[in-house]
């Protein structure tokens, strides 16, 4: 808070009284912590991965690389660590994007199935690896106004996050509902589940229940921030549901013609 105090003196120099204003820069400051944060975040998200490839770098050049299996093996890593700066910077730059202002989406009216239809098949490889299988209710005829490139990339975020948070042989359901206004995604899984007091923090940037398990994956910690975002710009919301060791729900409401 923020005071500010001045006296009020009448035309003949008398005293009038004080005017005082207040202003409320709680938020402000807020603002800036959140800045102040995610520039910290990001440093340290861009470090681990280079630490770590110059560390096995400088340990081929000192002589290692002599031997065939250190090298193959020390390459896959650094290999491995490069593919994460780029999804991160990916990520990084796609979340900029979209929280600039004047971010266009290119809408168009299609039907959730051929946006559902193009997620799956994007996942498929990871679905099969842990044969997980996806149910759906039928809504083959419901269309919506969205950007469909981006719409996909939400359903894809949502999907990795079914299949990497939960176990092999389970099943994900999506299931599509319409009201005269709206249409709701839900996305359905059998997972690890989340606590309760975790879930409104879960869609902030690189907020992530469990760091270690969340880079196993191959996650950035930034997929549910950007579908945050991508969805509120199509003049929807999100939410989430979850019970630990039952599964978790995330759901998407559109309008069905967007306000954009
Ligand atoms: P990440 O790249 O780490 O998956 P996200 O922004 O997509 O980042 O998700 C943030 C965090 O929310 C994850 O790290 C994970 O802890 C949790 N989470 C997301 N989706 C699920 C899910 N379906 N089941 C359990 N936990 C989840």
């Amino acid at each position: 808070l923020s005071v500010y105090g001045a006296p009020v003196i009448g035309k003949h120099g008398n005293w009038l009284g004080i005017i005082v204003v207040l202003h409320d820069i709680t938020e402000l400051i807020r603002l800036e912590e959140v800045r102040k944060d995610f520039v910290a975040n990001v440093s340290h998200e861009l470090r681990t991965p280079i630490t770590s490839i110059k560390g096995f770098t400088e340990t081929l050049l000192d002589g290692a690389m002599a031997e065939q299996n250190v090298l193959k093996e020390f390459l896959e890593i650094i290999q491995k660590e490069s593919n994460r700066l780029q999804l991160l910077v990916d990520d990084l730059l796609e979340l900029s994007g979209i929280e600039r202002e004047g971010f266009d989406l290119h809408i168009s009216k299609v039907t959730v199935a051929e946006v559902i239809q193009d997620a799956i098949n994007i996942v498929s490889g990871k679905l099969i690896r842990k044969d997980m299988s996806i149910e759906m209710n039928d809504f083959s005829q419901i269309t919506f106004e969205v950007d469909r490139d981006r719409l996909i990339q939400v359903m894809v975020n949502l999907l990795s996050n079914a299949i990497n948070y939960s176990k092999e042989h389970t099943t994900i359901r999506i299931n599509i509902t319409e009201s005269d206004r709206e249409v709701i995604i839900e996305v359905k899984d059998e997972g690890i589940g989340i606590k309760q007091d975790e879930l409104p923090r879960l869609f902030e940037r690189f907020y992530r229940v469990d760091r270690a398990r969340s880079r196993e994956s191959g996650g950035t910690g930034l997929g549910l921030a950007i579908v945050k975002h991508l969805i509120e710009a199509h003049g929807g919301h999100v939410a989430v549901e979850s019970e630990i060791g039952v599964g978790t729900s995330f759901f998407i409401v559109l309008p069905k013609g967007s306000e954009k």
